[in-house]
């Protein structure tokens, strides 16, 4: 049996050119989307740590969310927890949360400095300081998954998109065209940036992110 496809084996696979994407798509991981509960709810900003210790750092200061030179990072309110379908009063009110149908995080591209902004200035470690270069940004953000509802996507139906493609920073690994740009998720290589989402031409988006569940920026890399 071949080895499991981890972040890390991708980055060294990647150098010899010997990696095979394994995209997915489908109706019951999108399905999913829905079926999230309060601890995995949000897409959390760059280098946030496992989500009850992120809870038990943040201070709710909004530093993060005033560094974004893209502005996606927004505090949690309760129109947010309605949004998602949360308990009022939730614990996750007032801490930074990423909308990427509204903005997407670009990881910083085009910023000065070699570190991602919202992540340098985090007070608390909350937000671990995490470097913006591709191996850095592989090696350490996991924000969550991209997943392709094949019911609605133009591409799976008589047409031809692939605009969500286009906008990925990863094109043609975490994200690369199949028949008629039908897109193809490689859920190892996919950080959950939103580009595709953000820029998903379907309304609702055919392409949307799924939060992390197991996101550990101090392991370096998901299991
Ligand atoms: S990495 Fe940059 S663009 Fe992304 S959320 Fe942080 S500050 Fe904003
Ligand atoms: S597939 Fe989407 S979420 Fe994943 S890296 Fe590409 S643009 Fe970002
Ligand atoms: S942009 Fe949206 S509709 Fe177009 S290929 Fe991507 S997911 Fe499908």
């Amino acid at each position: 049996m071949p080895p499991k496809l981890t972040r890390r084996n991708f980055l060294a696979r990647l150098g010899s050119g010997a990696i095979t994407i394994v995209g997915i798509a489908g109706t019951g991981l999108f399905a999913a989307l829905g079926d999230v509960d309060d601890a995995a709810a949000c897409v959390r900003p760059p280098g946030a740590l496992p989500e009850e210790d992120f809870l038990a750092t943040c201070i709710r200061c909004g530093r993060c969310t005033d560094a974004c030179p893209n502005r996606c990072i927004t505090p949690f309110t309760e129109e947010a927890g309605r949004e998602l379908a949360l308990a009022p009063g939730a614990r996750q009110f007032g801490t930074p949360v990423i909308f990427a149908r509204r903005q997407a995080c670009m990881l910083c591209n085009g910023e000065p400095g070699d570190g991602l902004l919202c992540t340098e200035a985090c007070p608390t470690g909350a937000l671990i300081p995490t470097k913006k270069s591709a191996v850095a940004v592989q090696e350490s953000v996991d924000m969550g998954t991209a997943v392709v509802d094949t019911t609605i996507c133009y591409s799976y139906n008589g047409a031809s998109c692939g605009a969500c493609i286009r906008a990925c920073p990863f094109e043609g690994t975490a994200l690369r065209a199949g028949l008629w740009e039908r897109p193809i998720v490689d859920p190892e290589v996919c950080i959950g940036c939103g580009l595709c989402e953000r820029s998903c031409v379907h309304y609702p988006q055919a392409i949307r992110i799924k939060p992390s569940t197991d996101r550990d920026p101090t392991t370096r890399g998901r299991s």
